[in-house]
């Protein structure tokens, strides 16, 4: 753990590894984290009872990340679409950058972290799989819950919401120039997050 401020980025696309990775860097590290997609997940669940969405998105208090329910595809959906909304977008930035800056050191994952909300992160990842493998995840993790949903649905779903976040004119999901792309298609969680955490050592050293 380093005294000064640290900032790590981890963007990429749904069901990658990205949430579990960040968890187990910021715990690694003694950092704090912040899913930034739950951000994007309540403001959409409130869209779902019928509230604005830039009010939702100005109202938005760190409870709110705490509820249950963010984690359905219905949500996930909605959290996509509203994401697409500049101004959803920019009452949800000051929120993020403030949490980046703080003392101990910050691990934030979602889209636009590397690129638009911590552009001179120390540390930036794109963690990515195939779509297959993806859809593969989040559809056991799904099933786990209880939900009936097929592996074609949950593919057909993320693809939508992937070229959604990738097509979208403010903050589109992409990787970052200085980013450094892991694929865990053919990795073990342990392994991901090995690899993650030599990739952020060797920022810290400055080998990189
Ligand atoms: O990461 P998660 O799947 O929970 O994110 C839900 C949705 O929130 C994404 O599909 C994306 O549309 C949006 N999001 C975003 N920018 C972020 C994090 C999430 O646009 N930094």
């Amino acid at each position: 753990m380093t005294d000064s401020p640290f900032t790590v980025a981890i963007d990429g696309p749904a069901a990658a590894g990205k949430g579990t990775i960040s968890k187990q860097v910021a715990a690694h590290f003694g950092f704090a984290h912040l899913d930034t997609g739950l951000l994007y997940r309540a403001v959409g669940a409130r869209t779902l009872t019928g509230e604005d969405a830039l009010q939702a998105a100005l109202a938005l208090t760190p409870d709110d990340l705490h509820r249950d329910g963010l984690r359905t595809p219905q949500v996930a959906d909605a959290a996509s679409q509203v994401a697409a909304m500049p101004a959803v977008r920019k009452a949800l930035v000051a929120f993020q950058k403030e949490f980046a800056r703080r003392p101990g050191g910050a691990v934030l994952d979602g889209r636009d972290i590397g690129t638009v909300i911590c552009p001179e992160a120390d540390a930036k990842l794109f963690v990515t799989a195939s779509a297959e493998v993806r859809a593969a995840r989040r559809h056991k993790e799904l099933a786990g819950k209880g939900l009936t949903v097929t592996y074609d649905e949950v593919l057909a779903d993320q693809l939508a919401r992937d070229a959604r976040d990738a097509g979208r004119a403010d903050a589109p999901m992409t990787q970052a120039a200085d980013a450094v792309l892991i694929d865990t298609s053919d990795m073990t969680i342990e392994q991901a997050v090995a690899r993650a955490i030599a990739e952020i050592e060797r920022r810290m050293t400055g080998d990189a």
